[in-house]
């Protein structure tokens, strides 16, 4: 997704209060971001940001970072945020990167992190892209160090392609192991508890297309 250059947008990220500006400082020091001290989660590829603002109202025990590596896009989520404060609902507990995923070891040391959510990622179809997936080996690699010991990855998505790509990837990781997967996930009536929907889990669900989860934990 990368939305036509908004004008304002490359500014209101640079000010925003709400976005974190050279994150790299902040490594190992995350905590002290929030009001509180608690389990931080992250969603890498955020978009628009319903997911992780939904996800930071219904868990104020947990300290929630939206990821989004277009200004034009993470603009949105902050907007969204700005008409939550006007209503005074506008959760404290979350913040925004303006980043490419690929920096994430950089940004948070081990065992900072403990649960990484991506929603409907990119698919990136042609096999000489396949590296810039979220679920490639590459990128595992990366939440493997950022990672703590008990810490999961939860993955949906609508493209099958994409999603029996991400099964055979994981399946060989040494470092995750799949713990649950569904090919539609709104039938399951176990791993839909709790399901909180994303823009796009909304827009094609609502054509008829089943929904993909998979649970991935550190292998033990
Ligand atoms: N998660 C949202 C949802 O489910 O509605 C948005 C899905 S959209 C298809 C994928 C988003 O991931 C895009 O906004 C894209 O810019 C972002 N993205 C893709 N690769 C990324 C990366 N390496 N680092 C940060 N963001 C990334």
């Amino acid at each position: 997704m990368r939305l036509r250059r908004i004008a304002a947008a490359d500014e209101a990220v640079a000010h925003s209060q709400l976005v974190v500006h050279e994150p790299e400082k902040q490594k190992g020091h995350w905590q002290e971001l929030f009001e509180r001290g608690q389990a931080i989660e992250l969603e890498i590829g955020m978009g628009k940001g319903r997911f992780i603002i939904d996800m930071a109202r219904l868990h104020p025990e947990i300290n929630y970072v939206g990821i989004e590596r277009y200004p034009s896009v993470l603009y949105r989520a902050l907007q969204k945020m700005e008409a939550l404060e006007r209503e005074g609902q506008m959760p404290l507990n979350l913040r925004f990167l303006c980043i490419d995923a690929r920096e994430l070891p950089d940004i948070f040391a081990p065992g900072e992190v403990e649960c990484i959510y991506l929603n409907f990622s990119d698919p990136w179809p042609k096999a000489r892209h396949a590296n810039r997936r979220l679920t490639s080996e590459g990128f595992l690699v990366r939440y493997d160090q950022i990672l703590a010991e008990e810490g999961r990855i939860e993955f949906k998505t609508d493209n099958r392609e994409l999603f029996d790509y991400s099964l055979e990837t994981a399946a060989v990781s040494p470092a995750f192991q799949i713990e649950e997967k569904t090919y539609d996930l709104h039938r399951d009536e176990k791993m839909s508890a709790g399901n909180v929907m994303t823009e796009y889990e909304e827009k094609f669900s609502s054509k008829g297309n089943p929904i993909c989860k998979m649970l991935l934990h550190r292998r033990r």
